[in-house]
């Protein structure tokens, strides 16, 4: 597992025996930087198979369609389909000219029940959970070795601070049930549990 940071957005790199996954990326126009990342940690970009995003938010997705065009395919989870172009109205307003939108009909679609087996043929043993919590197409990825990446799921600690968060509280059981030993998020540091 490997850890890019090229802006405000986590991005990490999880090192199968048959490609690698990426999860996440930063917000459009900040390709120069990925590579830059990329070539400081030692990974090509022909060794990056698949690349998942926790949630279509600008920040987590930005470089999506980009990356399909180099070559990645987009692992695309069967309830983030009806909002992969969510960032798309954001970016137009912005100019960004480095932006491309996703490209649905080229990703792999793929449900949560059917993670485990697509991750294995990746040679990555984990499975991919829904998360909506913090968007309706938030999924988190648990690997098998403990690691739990949620995206922008608000930290378990948060919980204390709402009366009643029960999406929150809901997201959180079916992480905890699996017993993750550290959390990575999309922006904070990671803790250990
Ligand atoms: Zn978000």
């Amino acid at each position: 597992m490997k850890l890019l940071r090229y802006g405000n957005t986590n991005t990490y790199y999880i090192e199968g025996r048959a490609g690698g996954l990426l999860v996440d990326t930063d917000y459009a126009g900040t390709l120069p930087q990925f590579f830059k990342a990329i070539k400081a940690a030692g990974i090509g970009l022909r060794e990056i198979a698949c690349l998942l995003v926790t949630h279509y938010h600008p920040d987590h997705s930005g470089l999506a369609g980009e990356l399909q065009r180099l070559g990645v395919t987009l692992l695309l989870v069967d309830v983030q389909r009806a909002h992969v172009h969510f960032p798309d109205a954001i970016f137009a307003k912005d100019r960004r000219p480095a932006f491309r939108p996703v490209d649905e009909s080229a990703a792999a679609v793929i449900s949560c029940a059917g993670s485990r087996a697509f991750l294995r043929g990746l040679g990555i043993n984990g499975e991919i959970l829904r998360t909506p919590s913090h968007s309706p197409d938030s999924v988190s990825l648990l690997l098998d070795d403990g690691t739990c990446l949620v995206g922008d799921l608000e930290p378990q600690e948060y919980l204390g601070g709402y009366a009643h968060n029960d999406a929150l509280e809901h997201d959180w059981e079916q992480i905890l049930q699996r017993r993750p030993k550290r959390i990575l998020y999309g922006h904070v540091n990671a803790r250990e549990l």
